[in-house]
């Protein structure tokens, strides 16, 4: 039965309860009502006449307005007539009235009239036991339908009162523990209501949304499983190592080459914080510091491999959610640079040798005592052997690239004075200031420590720093090589007042091959990069501060000895 239908039944046999009761009630009182009415009108009225026409059948002989009094209620005695025998008994009365008044001492006609109106009184008083007697009667019969009706409503309205609020309460409680499953994602919840109301259509609705709900997530969880196992496959397809963090740095996932590498199986570091797998791994350890710049070189498919590494944050709306470490295997790339290195090393050095000669043959040459030669030969040996510098320039500085990138820097460390590879460096470049008119003023401090240098590597340091001093000042100018004693370090300072580099490309100025754009097309961009290498190589480090228009200043710092 629906719920509306139970409600509209239940408050209408309410309704019909109340209205029962109340159409009693109105009935009895009505009925009590006009009894006692009928006694007062009926019964009592008549015993009122009765009782003045006595008092004034008393004073007939004396009082004459006695008569009239008697005459007056006699008439409204005659007006109210309602007992069984009442009218012959007032008639007798009426026929005596005039005898009566005729003779009021007549003690014959005085006792009939006088026991006419108690026989009056009488049959009053009688019809008024009686009815006394109906009103009990009707007030027990009443009693006794009030009495039942309020039993049985009250017996019903007590059971519709305990077991309604549970028609209505029960449903809504597992609607209610059931919403609060969905809410929870438990979508295999269903309610189950036998009831075939509106409760139960709202429980096939809900079981229904259910049904969706679950499809919709299997067919979600399904979907994801599938991405997931996509992705766990090209991950594991790659050359590269990969490995997943969470935001708390616990291990999510390893590919097959990163197992490889860490030389672990995915199951044995699932879930474990890298930390604590770092404890008992080098590689892990390594790779959990942060400022690794250069290329890891780990030992993998029976073979030293390179790899590089890069961090990627995993970020979901702006938040940082996990990380992935990806080691990018660059063996293939490392594999050409050395045999690329190895080809510019052996072409350097094997081009070395006959260039030097050739520089000697036109040296040579251009002696008088060899021979005496035209305006126009001189020239042509001169640039020969301009020519034949730089190329010995280029391959000496490609020979010391090749050095540094195959990490064979050979170093001579020793005690040597600060002065010594300031006087070599000075004579070497000599010539060529004096060419462009450029003086070079020495400025030490005195007392300077010796420095734990490589002689030669030094000197070729600040020599390519006066070089390129030389290079990029004016005619008539100055380059000021200036060392200083700073803490337990000397420095070396190349200063010249030339054009000076845009601020710009400051960061990138010792990068290998770099030039500043526009700056001159000779140079191989080499001489700062191999520079770099050899004062950090010896414990030292370099810098440079310029501005343009008014000049460049190189300098480097190398460890006191001892
Ligand atoms: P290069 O063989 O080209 O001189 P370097 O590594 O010595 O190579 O210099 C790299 C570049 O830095 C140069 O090409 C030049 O543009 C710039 N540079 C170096 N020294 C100076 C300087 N003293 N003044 C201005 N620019 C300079």
């Amino acid at each position: 039965m629906r719920l509306k239908t139970k409600l509209v039944l239940g408050l209408s046999f309410l309704f019909a309860l109340i209205m029962a009761f109340g159409i009693l009630s109105i009935f009895f009182i009505n009925r009590f009502s006009n009894d006692s009415k009928s006694v007062l009108k009926n019964n009592l009225e008549t015993l009122q006449y009765t009782n003045k026409m006595l008092k004034a059948l008393e004073d007939m002989p004396a009082k004459n307005e006695a008569i009239d009094l008697f005459t007056e209620n006699l008439v409204k005695q005659e007006a109210n007539i309602t007992e069984q025998g009442e009218k012959e008994v007032t008639q007798e009365i009426r026929n005596n009235l005039p005898g009566l008044i005729h003779y009021p001492k007549d003690s014959g006609r005085y006792n009939q009239v006088r026991l006419s109106l108690l026989l009056l009184n009488d049959l009053n008083q009688q019809a008024i036991i009686r009815k006394n007697e109906v009103a009990n009667n009707t007030t027990d019969v009443a009693l006794f339908w009030l009495t039942l009706i309020f039993t049985v409503a009250g017996l019903i309205t007590f059971s519709f009162v305990v077991n309604f609020p549970s028609v209505i309460s029960t449903p809504i409680h597992a609607l209610n523990e059931g919403i609060r499953e969905i809410a929870e994602k438990n979508y295999s919840k269903r309610i189950h209501l036998k009831q075939n109301d509106e409760f139960g259509d709202l429980a096939n609705a809900f079981n229904s949304m259910a049904e969706k709900l679950d499809d919709y997530e299997r067919s979600n969880i399904a979907q994801v499983r599938f991405e997931k196992s996509r992705i766990e496959t090209i991950i594991n397809q790659m050359k590269d190592g990969i490995i997943g963090f969470d935001a708390k740095q616990k291990i999510l996932f390893l590919n097959a080459v990163a197992e490889k590498l860490l030389g672990v199986k995915e199951a044995q570091v699932l879930g474990k914080y890298s930390a604590d797998v770092a404890v008992n791994n080098d590689l892990m350890r390594t790779l959990l510091q942060d400022n690794i710049k250069k290329e890891l070189k780990i030992y993998a498919d029976n073979k030293e491999s390179y790899f590089n590494k890069d961090v990627l944050n995993v970020t979901n709306n702006n938040e940082v959610i996990g990380q992935v470490i990806v080691l990018r295997n660059i063996t293939h790339f490392h594999e050409l640079n050395e045999a690329k290195t190895n080809f510019i090393a052996t072409v350097s050095h094997e081009l070395k040798t006959p260039i030097s000669s050739i520089k000697m043959s036109a040296q040579l040459l251009s002696d008088n005592r060899v021979g005496h030669l035209n305006e126009e030969q001189t020239e042509l040996i001169k640039s020969i052997s301009d020519d034949s510098e730089r190329l010995l320039k280029i391959t000496s500085e490609l020979l010391n690239m090749s050095q540094v990138e195959t990490g064979n820097i050979q170093l001579k460390l020793q005690p040597v004075n600060a002065a010594d590879i300031v006087q070599k460096a000075v004579e070497a470049v000599q010539f060529k200031a004096q060419q462009k008119q450029v003086a070079i003023k020495i400025n030490a401090d005195d007392n300077l420590p010796l420095v734990n240098a490589d002689i030669e590597k030094t000197a070729w340091v600040l020599i390519n720093f006066l070089t390129n001093a030389i290079k990029f000042s004016p005619e008539n100018s100055r380059v000021e090589i200036h060392t200083t004693r700073k803490k337990n370090a000397v420095e070396f300072i190349v200063k010249d007042y030339g054009k000076g580099i845009d601020n710009k490309y400051l960061p990138k100025i010792f990068d290998r091959y770099f030039k500043v754009p526009g700056s001159s097309k000779t140079g191989t961009g080499l001489g700062l990069a191999i520079s770099k290498e050899f004062i950090e190589a010896q414990g030292g480090s370099i810098q440079v501060q310029s501005e343009i228009g008014s000049g460049s200043s190189f300098s480097f710092l190398l460890n006191m000895a001892g």
